[in-house]
């Protein structure tokens, strides 16, 4: 069977930042675009030929906001991969904002065939008190357009936003449900450093509660469903059919390579992440996949890693593809844990997995799968 991998390359440039976001980015410039996409292709010629060999089948755009750069770009960009790798793409996937004046066209002309656009909230207060840079009816009218030319638009949806109520996050992804086959729900982590972070502890600024942000989740969780949009992994919601090709490769802990400043890779049982410095990245310094932080992965850790990255998935584990692929036993390796997480897990002669009601614990079951 031939061997498939992701690609993930990575823009790190915004408009402007987000009140409560943390990602590596910086503002954009033309001139720094041009430079950076420069350099992206030439870490992209360099790595041809440095792994073993794998046809890529994914591609994703994430930033940042990849739009930003252009569809001309964009292009060149994808061209670039096509030359260096064996490559068949089943997915490309681009994360852009409601902006007005994007012409949708020209990405599906450059080669990307799914949308993920950065909503967030359908609500102007919530929108403006998070320092996004779009009204509710941008981003419908933006959604609108896309549709146009899209067949496969996600949108991502934060909870417990500032002036956000349960009401008000149904509201969102039931009209979002209208619309798209595949949402991606992430809930608030309030990042010291970021703008969010300091009005909270200035109390210019209230959040809704931990209970409360998890009744969002829920609330919305049940909206989604009856809409037919299903959760698949623990932020994520689609269709039957419209699941996200790429990120399955995380939660299945297949390999991709990553490309661009701030990037991660994983591919022939080695981690890498590259430098989060654009101007590093730029001058060539420690990129070149592997040449910044890179471990290889023991396979004790590679067999914790399996687990709990599939753990945030509805389905589970496949307990006996874990057992070929690694030879191991996994309810022995892991007896102690499976038993401390009896009342939140379930087996069903196959697959391993957190009970449906009890996902949001996953960070709790996984923690007891890595000691
Ligand atoms: S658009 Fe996304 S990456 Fe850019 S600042 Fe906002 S949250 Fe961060």
């Amino acid at each position: 069977m031939t061997k498939t991998r992701g690609i993930y390359i990575h823009i790190p440039f915004c408009t402007g930042k987000c009140f409560y976001c943390d990602f590596y980015s910086v503002k954009a410039n033309e001139n720094l675009m041009a430079k950076y996409v420069s350099a992206l292709k030439c870490e992209i010629r360099s790595s041809a030929g440095k792994f073993s060999e794998a046809v890529a089948d994914t591609l994703y755009f994430g930033g940042g906001t990849p739009s930003l750069v252009g569809a001309e770009r964009i292009a060149e960009i994808i061209k670039t991969v096509k030359d260096c790798f064996p490559a068949a793409f089943g997915e490309v996937s681009m994360e852009c904002n409601p902006q007005p004046d994007i012409d949708y066209a020209a990405y599906r002309d450059a080669g990307v065939d799914r949308l993920s656009m950065g909503v967030q909230s359908l609500d102007d207060e919530t929108l403006r008190l998070s320092g996004r840079r779009h009204s509710a009816s941008e981003a419908a009218e933006a959604l609108e357009r896309a549709g146009r030319v899209f067949g496969n638009i996600s949108a991502d949806v934060m909870l417990g936003l500032p002036a956000q109520s349960v009401r008000s996050a149904v509201e969102t992804v039931s009209r979002l449900a209208e619309r798209l086959k595949h949402v991606s729900m992430y809930m608030l982590k309030l990042e010291k450093g970021t703008a969010l972070y300091k009005s909270v502890s200035e109390k210019t600024v209230s959040l809704p509660s931990e209970d409360e942000t998890v009744d969002m989740y829920d609330a919305c969780m049940a909206e989604l469903h009856k809409k037919g949009i299903y959760r698949y992994e623990i932020s994520n919601f689609a269709v039957k059919g419209f699941e996200s090709r790429h990120n399955l490769k995380y939660w299945h802990r297949e390999e991709y390579l990553g490309f661009g400043a701030a990037a991660h890779g994983f591919a022939d049982n080695i981690r890498y992440a590259n430098p989060r410095s654009l101007n590093a990245y730029i001058a060539g310094l420690n990129f070149a996949s592997g040449g910044a932080e890179s471990y290889a992965v023991s396979s004790e850790d590679a067999e914790e890693e399996a687990v709990m990255l599939a753990l945030r998935t509805d389905k589970g584990l496949d307990v006996e593809r874990f057992n070929a692929e690694f030879g191991s036993d996994f309810f022995s390796r892991f007896s102690d844990a499976i038993e401390k997480c009896r009342e939140l897990t379930e087996f069903d002669g196959r697959f391993f997995r957190i009970k449906p009601r009890k996902l949001l614990f996953e960070s709790y079951v996984a923690r007891e799968f890595m000691r």
